[in-house]
């Protein structure tokens, strides 16, 4: 209702209280036009109900919301189950158009409206986590390996404009994890990963043994360099380094790795697929865009912002690159996990989230500890992986030749995450064989299992869990 309409109103009930209630809808106005002009998260969480009026009145800009509309195109966001329809809020059209999925779309200015303000919603959550440099991000209807795979093409992309009369790179140099996405999506992408092994108890930053990372696999930038050296910088198309994994890996050093690539010239992309949680690894992120290269990271919305599975964030100091990025996705996309990570951070808004990363780093040594005391009564130990601020795992040793099954049974009893590595797996991913897969290393001196402590876990839970392991770990032995 609009001025005039609450001035004739008045003439029917009471006019002190359309007054009073003209100020109530107007004070939800201006929350409406703060989110707009300051294109920044609230600070204090929107209700339900302001989220649903607001997400209304975009969605009443859409054509196919219009009174009267008449559409005679071939998609006009016609809508069959009224079900469907208001699980989207009336918004049918998607995001983009079929050359630039961020690009404007004519008959849908509401969804367009929405798109943008999610991606500086996302831009300013990335912020406060403490990416501070971070310039532009762009949210996609899908998750991090085909939003990598983007990526990758977007950069292939920008070479050929760069270097119009080479051919083009081939090759990815890749920091082996032990998750499967990532190095399909190398290959989706039309590259060929090149694997660097990793270095167990090895701490890259001191050039020296760290106790507390006595047990943990890292990246190896010697080999880094020196592949980059035999394999020639004109072959490359990119490193592409993780800063997110389960322990006994580490998160890869991104500020010398960065560091390296500006020496040389490579392009340096970054899978940072639940790394928006933690703050030391967003951190650091913001330095090696400053202090070295680093073209875009990528990570997860369900992982890090409480969302079912389907969207990724693309982000970057780099304004141009993510404009490259959006102009090479193909076609037209989903506004479903954009829809889903714009509600969310309304509701969150600033100090939830806050409130969110600090819970969870704080129930890390809570967690750890808890395991630790496990550990002692089942002759097992905690491995000393300091810097994974995510993740942490215990061995077992002494469960047989098969420790997996403890996973089984932990599954079966309701248990969902922890996963048991078998040192001795083996496994074949798109092409390539790895030894020890699983625990990012050839030759892991341990079989283990490891978890995460990861956003929007409870207290409760690591009570609730520790109770069933410890069950499950006395029945084994
Ligand atoms: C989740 C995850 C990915 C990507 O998986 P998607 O299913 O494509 O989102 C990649 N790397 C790591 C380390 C992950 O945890």
């Amino acid at each position: 209702m609009n001025e005039d309409t609450f001035k004739i109103a008045e003439g029917l009930i009471s006019s002190n209280y359309i007054r009073q209630s003209q100020q109530a809808v107007q004070t939800r106005q201006r929350l409406f036009k703060t989110l707009i002009s300051q294109r920044t998260m609230p600070e204090v969480g929107w209700s339900d109900q302001s989220i649903e009026i607001f997400l209304q009145q975009l969605s009443q800009m859409d054509t196919n919301n219009y009174i009267g509309n008449v559409g005679v195109g071939e998609r006009e966001g016609r809508i069959y189950s009224s079900m469907v329809s208001s699980r989207h809020f009336g918004f049918a059209h998607g995001i983009g158009r079929s050359g630039d999925v961020s690009e404007n779309q004519p008959k849908a200015a509401g969804s367009s409206l929405l798109l943008t303000l999610t991606n500086y919603l996302a831009l300013h959550a990335l912020k406060i986590s403490g990416a501070e440099q971070t310039k532009k991000c762009l949210v996609v209807p899908i998750a991090t390996g085909m939003s990598i795979a983007l990526v990758l093409s977007a950069l292939g992309a920008q070479h050929k404009k760069t270097h119009p009369n080479t051919p083009k790179p081939r090759f990815v140099l890749w920091f082996r994890i032990d998750q499967k996405s990532v190095l399909k999506c190398i290959q989706t992408a039309g590259y060929t990963p090149i694997v660097i092994e990793n270095v167990e108890n090895y701490n890259i930053s001191q050039n020296e043994k760290n106790s507390s990372d006595q047990d943990a696999v890292c990246s190896n930038l010697t080999l880094l360099e020196k592949k980059v050296n035999e394999i020639g910088v004109e072959n490359i198309l990119c490193v592409l380094s993780t800063t997110s994994c389960f322990a006994p890996r580490l998160p890869d050093l991104v500020i010398p790795i960065s560091k390296l690539c500006k020496k040389y010239g490579v392009a340096h992309v970054v899978n940072n697929a639940y790394g928006v949680q933690c703050e030391k690894t967003m951190k650091r992120i913001s330095s090696a865009m400053t202090c070295g290269r680093l073209d875009a990271f990528i990570q997860s919305t369900d992982k890090n912002f409480m969302v079912p599975v389907g969207g990724a964030i693309i982000a970057s100091s780099n304004v141009d690159f993510i404009n490259t990025v959006a102009g090479t996705y193909a076609g037209r996309a989903s506004m479903s996990p954009i829809l889903d990570l714009f509600v969310t951070l309304l509701s969150m808004g600033v100090k939830q989230w806050k409130a969110l990363l600090k819970e969870r780093i704080e129930l890390l040594p809570y967690f750890k500890e808890k395991i630790n005391a496990l550990c002692v009564k089942h002759q097992e130990s905690l491995l000393y992986t300091e810097s994974n601020t995510i993740s942490f795992a215990m061995t077992m040793n002494s469960f047989g030749s098969d420790p997996t099954r403890i996973g089984s049974q932990l599954f079966y009893r309701c248990v969902s995450g922890p996963r048991v590595v078998n040192k001795h797996t083996k496994k074949r991913v798109v092409d390539i064989d790895f030894q020890g897969y699983g625990s990012h290393t050839n030759n892991y001196p341990h079989h283990y299992m490891t978890m995460a402590c990861s956003i929007g876990i409870k207290r409760e839970e690591i009570d609730e869990f520790v109770v069933i392991l410890d069950k499950v770990l006395t029945k084994a032995t």
